[in-house]
């Protein structure tokens, strides 16, 4: 047995693991991941309940600024409520639950999972994971910035850095939820620019928590390659329909 397989072990024994969205004992071990395995975070309950995405799932997005993106699943039933629960831990005991984290998580690896159109290459997807950046204003209101966890675990299972001054927001943008597709649109324009870092020739993978018309991911992949970034990417934990918003 491996010193990392002993480290597992000890913790399944010490910390049983749980299923992140019911908490009900889940019968699979804790392993290490390998680089697109989905982490068996959920019971079968629990994944039974999410609409999983696959890869023909169509985002109608640029193709000309983004080459792929893939989601987890759609944004709807428990998946709705996980997201909620993540980006607004209210404040309590509940709040300090890591299960929310666990849930998306699982769907973030999902779509990660979808990512590479050729599992068996081992040369990395992109050069570095770019979480979009929320206006400032709202992380101070929130404490921390959901879109920045997601991307350092993608980053953790991709084995990749975090490019975190790449991509900054631009003044006080609106929230996009309850817009209509045009105005999201209008919204999302000239929200982002390039920041510090070089991104000369880059492939970067950008990381959002909900995709609805794509709107934000487009004006984010324009300012990236405004900035000289090569090919963009991008995953988001979840699908809304513009009426789910
Ligand atoms: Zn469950």
């Amino acid at each position: 047995m491996s010193f990392r397989a002993l480290g597992h072990a000890a913790l399944d024994w010490l910390l049983p693991p749980v299923c992140a969205g019911c908490r009900a004992a889940l019968a699979l071990p804790r392993r290490a991941p390998s680089r697109f395995e989905c982490s068996p975070a959920l019971c079968p309950r629990c994944r039974g309940r999410v609409s999983w995405s696959s890869p023909a799932e169509v985002v109608p997005i640029d193709h000309a600024l983004i080459a792929r993106v893939r989601v987890g699943a759609r944004y709807e039933g428990v998946v709705e409520e996980w997201l909620r629960r993540f980006k607004y831990p209210g404040a309590g005991p509940a709040g300090l639950s890591p299960a929310p984290a666990a849930a998306v998580e699982t769907l973030l690896l999902h779509a990660l999972a979808q990512l590479d159109d050729d599992p068996e290459r081992d040369t990395p997807v992109a050069d570095a994971v770019v979480p979009i950046p929320s206006p400032r204003r709202r992380i101070r209101e929130r404490g921390f910035q959901p879109t920045a966890l997601l991307a350092r675990r993608a980053a953790a299972h991709l084995r990749l850095p975090v490019a975190w001054h790449a991509l900054r927001a631009r003044g006080a943008r609106p929230s996009q939820t309850g817009l209509s597709r045009v105005a999201r649109r209008r919204n999302a324009a000239g929200a982002f620019a390039s920041g510090r870092s070089s991104l000369a020739g880059a492939t970067l993978l950008l990381v959002d928590d909900v995709v609805t018309t794509g709107a934000t991911l487009e004006s984010a992949a324009r300012a990236l390659r405004g900035g000289g970034a090569e090919r963009i990417l991008a995953v988001c934990v979840a699908r809304a329909r513009l009426e789910d918003t």
